[in-house]
């Protein structure tokens, strides 16, 4: 175990001992390699720093109450890989070599995982790039998968807290039939200006974005989806340029095994209004209860509760979190053990 302030981790890098790789050659893809190097080497006319061709993911292993080692739905992570790898035409990373290489890359990092007392856990981040060089449009012939490991702070430092998002109607992060659906970098170099001008003012935790065709349903926020609750219902925007969540997937599910019902559809602007409850989730809060979502353009304003997260979000938290520490009972099997 490292001599680490664990609960005083950001949620940043911090450098660990090995990563793994695998490169994709001559039509498919090779041995899992472990590598303590931090740099990669690429050529300058890879298709990855030219066209954007780059997908990842984010997941976690949390150390439990009762000392053992979880990942949190780990298939689901490869399988939405395999989907981004589809969505910009890079070949499908094999789900038992994603499997592997995330179990891997935990026990090698083993002594960085935090404790559980810390609230903090181990951040895996997955990625795949194109390094085929090219200089015309058109998807490389090499890719490099690498997944490494940084521990990462507790969301929540002085505990569990709502914050205030703000809604950006000069930028569109994802178009309805465009890459919002895939986990690619592109979409976040669209989103920068968005986010910096939104939130570095230090106002709001958030963007959030409306659909780009109408502007008039909600979308999801920078780099979590959106719920809203009322009457004991879990509601949550159905639309074709969102990222789907695994958070939230997941929370529908425990939503369901809390007594809600659960509401998958378009919700538009106004609706918010009406909304007891809201949070934004994701891997790296789980949930972050939502506040107020400011929108300066209209100058409209939709406040929820009375600044400290509701009842509902807190209830939902517990439970997933308590599943992925193994205080609450895995009745979905949602969690690999990892031996160390
Ligand atoms: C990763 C991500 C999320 C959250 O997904 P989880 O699987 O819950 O971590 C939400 N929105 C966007 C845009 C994302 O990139």
């Amino acid at each position: 175990m490292q001599n680490i302030d664990w609960g005083s981790l950001p949620f940043g890098y911090y450098p660990t001992n090995y990563n793994i790789r695998c490169y994709y050659r001559n039509g498919e893809w090779g041995e899992l390699e472990c590598c303590s190097e931090t740099t990669i080497n690429i050529h300058m006319a890879a298709t990855c720093l030219h066209y954007g061709q780059e997908a990842f993911e984010g997941l976690k292993a949390h150390r439990g109450a009762d000392g053992k080692v979880r990942i949190f739905r780990l298939d689901e992570n490869a399988k939405r890989l395999q989907s981004s790898c589809d969505g910009i035409c890079m070949p499908r990373f094999p789900m038992e070599k994603f499997e592997e290489a995330i179990i891997k890359c935990v026990q090698l990092n083993k002594e960085f995982i935090p404790t559980y007392e810390s609230g903090a856990s181990l951040y895996l981040r997955p990625l795949i790039i194109g390094t085929g060089a090219r200089v015309g449009v058109k998807p490389a012939d090499e890719y490099l998968f690498l997944v490494f490991a940084t521990p990462v702070g507790p969301y929540f430092k002085g505990g569990f807290m709502a914050n205030p998002y703000v809604i950006t109607r000069k930028y569109d992060r994802s178009a309805p039939l465009g890459t919002g659906v895939y986990k690619v970098g592109g979409n976040y170099a669209a989103s920068l200006r968005a986010h910096v001008e939104a939130c570095h003012g230090g106002q709001y935790a958030c963007e959030f974005y409306l659909d780009a065709k109408e502007k008039k349903y909600i979308d999801e926020a920078g780099a979590a989806n959106f719920f809203g609750v009322k009457n004991n219902t879990y509601i949550t925007p159905q639309s074709t340029s969102i990222l789907p969540s695994i958070t939230n997937k997941s929370l529908m599910q425990i939503a369901e095994t809390l007594g809600m019902k659960v509401e998958r559809r378009p919700v538009a602007e106004e609706e918010l209004a009406t909304f007891e409850e809201a949070g934004a989730c994701g891997t790296a809060a789980v949930i972050s209860p939502i506040s107020r979502i400011d929108d300066p353009e209209t100058g409209k304003s939709y406040t929820f509760g009375d600044g400290k997260p509701g009842p509902w979000c807190e209830k939902l938290y517990k439970k997933l979190r308590g599943i992925q520490t193994g205080t609450e009972p895995d009745e979905f099997g949602w969690n690999t053990f990892v031996e160390i």
